[in-house]
């Protein structure tokens, strides 16, 4: 896709700070964070919205949200507990679709948000 900056940083046209390659996948930092940690998971492939994706994308999207607790646990935000609630750590997973969603770059993309809550009372 011309003139998608995803698909630019995928061909490596434009540098990021990756965190993770395979053959269907690239997860790099975002440039204007939200919080402590926060990277992007984006396919290869140029679909521009989760509304584009259908049965066909089922596993590339599973193995998207797999890789998010991951690469936090790998940065340092990583959910550790009880899988009751008690524990420390954690992370937000986010996709943003269409202008009402407040997305910005229409190529598709999973948040990956980590830290200390910097969200709190604001979003
Ligand atoms: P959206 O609002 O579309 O869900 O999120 C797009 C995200 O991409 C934003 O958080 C923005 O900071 C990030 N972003 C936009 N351009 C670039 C870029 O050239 N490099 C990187 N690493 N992130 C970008
Ligand atoms: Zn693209």
């Amino acid at each position: 896709m011309d003139n998608c900056i995803f698909c630019k940083i995928a061909a490596k046209q434009i540098p990021s700070k990756s965190v993770y390659e395979d053959e269907e996948l690239i997860a790099f930092h975002d440039i204007n964070p939200a919080s402590p940690v926060h990277i992007l998971i984006v396919p290869k492939q140029h679909i521009a919205t989760l509304s584009e994706c259908n049965e066909k994308h089922a596993a590339m999207l599973g193995r998207m949200m797999v890789l998010a607790p991951r690469l936090a646990a790998e940065l340092g935000c990583g959910y550790e507990g009880d899988g009751a609630g008690k524990g420390s750590g954690g992370f937000k997973t986010q996709f943003n679709t269409g202008p009402d969603g407040g997305q910005e770059v229409y190529h598709l993309h999973l948040h990956v948000m980590g830290g200390p809550r910097p969200w709190r009372g604001q979003r």
